[in-house]
């Protein structure tokens, strides 16, 4: 006998990716690049001066500040946390609970209903179009149905790719009472970002997070552009000091390298680029990417199989095959140009 859990948390199975020994590593959508040198020796030697036995400033300033800069708002807009992961947990504690509901549109990031259920907030999941995008026209009557007060659209969405229609997001912040969460994750590999619009809405937050482009997943910082109301029930949900003094340095610093950021995401977008017009060639079929991976589904291989095999040969993707409406599907992130050229070449031999 051991003590029970809450209720709702009993068939709760938590977050899975398998974490096995891979070269080449293709299944989480991080940076293949390391934060840069220059970066890190600025950071380590500011470090030493830091008064580690003072609690971090709360509020992070000087890096929402720089946050604010970087997407021209107001830092009362910004709220940050250990990973936007976080960032979204601190929202369903803020906005859900059991006076709240979720929804969101499956498939996409898993995290929204994980976090759902931890925050004991009911979730209700709306399932997209047969392209896999949200489906414009059922858009109203669905979220009707659902009666959320909480929409996470993740755009471009994990796992597919797609990157939604702006009017999608006009429709969903119509209803001033329900809070848009868009999840922009993967924001800057995409020519559109909902960023702009924040200050014209009262309803609308998007969610981005240091993990991919920054290279700065091991670091764990996110952040959500917010209306000045909605930002400032984050900072009230958040715990004391949540964000230590040293992350806020380096996500400070990495502030002032912008344009080596934006080189990183050029050479990635052309990167998935060149994978998409090779994995064209190759039997299997394919969702357009606005993001840092491809979402793929192989014509005559059993996908599960083809994820052992290209294990085999030391390469991890993820294996998206038993979910629903991803059914034989596997996601590739785009890595640098020799682990791409390394998943192509043994994933056109297995499929040879
Ligand atoms: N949102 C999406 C869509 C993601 O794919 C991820 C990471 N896989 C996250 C949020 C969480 O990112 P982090 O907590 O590292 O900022």
């Amino acid at each position: 006998m051991s003590p029970k859990p809450r209720s709702g948390l009993g068939v709760f199975a938590g977050y899975h990716s398998a974490q096995v020994a891979a070269t080449v590593r293709l299944n989480t959508n991080e940076s293949p690049f390391p934060p840069p040198p220059y970066l890190l020796r600025r950071w380590s030697e500011a470090v030493q001066d830091l008064s580690l036995n003072r609690y971090p400033d709360r509020q992070a300033t000087p890096l929402r500040e720089a946050i604010a800069r970087f997407h021209q708002v107001e830092p009362d807009t910004v709220f940050v946390a250990n990973g936007s992961n976080e960032v979204i947990q601190s929202i369903l504690l803020a906005y859900g609970g059991s006076d709240g509901k979720a929804a969101s549109f499956e498939p996409t990031y898993a995290m929204y209903e994980t976090i759902s259920r931890v925050t004991a907030t009911p979730y209700l999941a709306i399932e997209r179009g047969p392209d896999l995008r949200i489906d414009a026209e059922r858009l109203e009557a669905d979220l009707a149905a659902a009666g959320a007060s909480l929409v996470f659209v993740c755009s471009p969405n994990n796992p597919t790719g797609v990157a939604e229609e702006m009017e999608v997001f006009s429709s969903l912040a119509s209803d001033p009472e329900r809070l848009v969460v868009v999840d922009e994750a993967y924001g800057q590999f995409s020519p559109q970002s909902m960023v702009p619009e924040v200050a014209a809405h009262s309803n609308l937050v998007v969610v981005r997070t240091f993990s991919k482009v920054w290279s700065l997943a091991g670091m764990r910082i996110g952040y959500a552009i917010a209306p000045p109301e909605v930002a400032e029930v984050l900072w009230k949900v958040a715990l004391p000091y949540h964000v230590d003094s040293s992350k806020q340095l380096l996500a400070l610093y990495s502030l002032d390298y912008v344009s080596e950021m934006e080189e990183r995401v050029a050479q990635l977008v052309l990167e998935r680029e060149r994978m998409a017009e090779q994995l064209a060639l190759l039997p299997l079929d394919q969702w357009p990417s606005a993001a840092n991976f491809i979402l793929f589904r192989p014509r005559h291989a059993d996908a599960g199989r083809l994820w052992a095999q290209l294990v085999e040969r030391g390469i991890l993707v993820r294996d998206w095959s038993k979910w629903p409406r991803l059914e034989n599907c596997l996601r590739v992130t785009v890595g640098t140009e020799w682990e791409n050229r390394a998943f192509l070449g043994a994933l056109e031999e297995l499929l040879a």
